[in-house]
């Protein structure tokens, strides 16, 4: 019985083989994340769920206090003020709460991301668009790990300059 059903709705699909077949490839080609960029495989949570200090400071310092989304998918920029630092791979999805991993959003933009693990053209747009609003000599590479020197710059963070 189960037999004939998945047999009888194979046989429908086969002439759509040749349509549903190019669909399927182009939505896992879509999902890809960006090789290399993402948290390492044992990379454990951050400790700092959130950004503060120096780190938050220098996301929208870099960013002109702009919301650096897509305007449109992943065309033009949004043009809202940006009100919230993002992890560009989410803290729940072992992104580390560092600089490299920052981007300012505008409150619309920061929840409909949500935890989204992002796609690498979404990273390969928000790099290109940040080519012409960061600072000279500002990374614009997003890299969701932890650096000798972030480690270094959060260890010498002082108390008093914590605010
Ligand atoms: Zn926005």
């Amino acid at each position: 019985m189960f037999d004939e059903v998945l047999r009888s709705l194979l046989q429908q699909l086969m002439p759509l083989l040749p349509v549903l077949g190019p669909i399927a490839v182009m939505v896992v080609v879509l999902a890809v994340p960006m090789p290399g960029r993402g948290p390492r495989l044992l990379q454990s949570r951050d400790t700092w769920r959130g950004f503060k200090y120096a780190a938050r400071r220098t996301v929208f310092e870099r960013a002109g206090g702009r919301c650096e989304a897509a305007a449109f998918i992943a065309w033009g920029r949004c043009r809202a003020p940006a009100s919230e630092a993002d992890h560009v791979f989410p803290w729940s999805r072992r992104g580390p709460t560092v600089v490299s991993n920052g981007q300012a959003l505008c409150r619309a933009h920061n929840r409909s991301k949500s935890n989204m693990r992002p796609p690498w053209w979404y990273v390969r747009c928000l790099e290109r668009r940040r080519a012409a609003y960061f600072p000279a000599g500002a990374s614009v590479r997003v890299l969701a790990r932890m650096s000798e020197e972030d480690r270094a710059a959060r260890a010498a963070t002082p108390r008093r300059a914590r605010r």
